[in-house]
């Protein structure tokens, strides 16, 4: 795959919000979601970043509803701009640099995060595919939530090797990382225990959140709790911290 050309990126909302996943749930962020994608995960609700966007849709409030659109691709100043309007003068824990997969766009990413003050927290999310291209950019990351995606619920062929150098590379450069597994009814126990021996081989103290399945795209329902329950309990006798965490911000009706 040929990087994108720096400085320019296409995106697909910049918007405020309350982060709704993992360890972070809760945390005030200005989320930056970049269009593109190569996978295709069955559960997908973010499906028209898949692909790239002509516009970019510019929020100021944390509920759904768009505001306004600029035009892509979008330069360095013009993010900056629109992150700090998007702030809007209140304190952000961090910037959540999210999808899509923004590693798509990995040249422009290095050059926007070279230049992020010092103390400004980049929270990344990624698939956990791409292990070199996350190389490049991981000194400027605080934390990444990576995923690991189960075939049970993700669909298409498991990357496994894929994900080990990904996790590699997060520790290597000292960030805070912690896995996303997303499961569903099918999940088996061996496909969560895969999952945290591959955690204990490269950074045992790594937090793996269990998420249940949101229905969405290919998905119509999610997990029971007997389900979840055998799945932490399975987990939790190879590796110590195994959480379930479900998508808290789609409870209160956030993006
Ligand atoms: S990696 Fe994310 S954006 Fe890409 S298909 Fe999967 S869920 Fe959708």
């Amino acid at each position: 795959m040929v990087p994108e050309s720096a400085p320019i990126a296409y995106l697909d909302e910049v918007f405020p919000g309350i982060q709704g996943e993992g360890p972070y749930v809760g945390v005030r962020q200005v989320f930056v979601r970049f269009s593109g994608c190569p996978l295709d995960c069955a559960y997908c609700d973010s499906q028209r970043t898949r692909r790239r966007s002509e516009r970019c849709t510019i929020a100021d409030s944390d509920a759904a509803g768009a505001t306004s659109t600029v035009s892509n691709p979008i330069d360095l100043p013009l993010l900056q701009h629109l992150i700090a309007a998007a702030a809007g003068g209140a304190p952000i824990h961090s910037i959540a640099v999210t999808g899509g997969e923004p590693l798509v766009q990995v040249d422009f990413l290095a050059a926007w995060l070279a230049r992020l003050a010092n103390d400004q927290k980049v929270y990344f999310e990624a698939s956990g595919i791409m292990p070199e291209r996350m190389a490049l950019i991981a000194p400027y990351v605080s934390i990444c939530a990576m995923d690991m995606k189960l075939r049970s619920t993700a669909g298409g062929v498991p990357r496994w090797t894929e994900h080990e150098e990904f996790l590699r590379v997060c520790s290597k450069a000292g960030m805070d990382v912690y896995v996303k597994a997303v499961v569903g009814m099918d999940t088996s126990v061996d496909e969560v225990q895969t999952c945290a021996r591959l955690i204990e081989r490269i950074r045992p103290e790594t937090v793996l959140i269990l998420q249940p399945v949101s229905p969405a795209h290919r998905v119509r329902s999610g997990p029971d709790v007997s389900l979840l329950a055998g799945l932490q309990r399975a987990a939790l006798e190879i590796i110590p911290d195994v959480r379930v965490i479900p998508q808290t911000h789609k409870m209160i009706g956030a993006r």
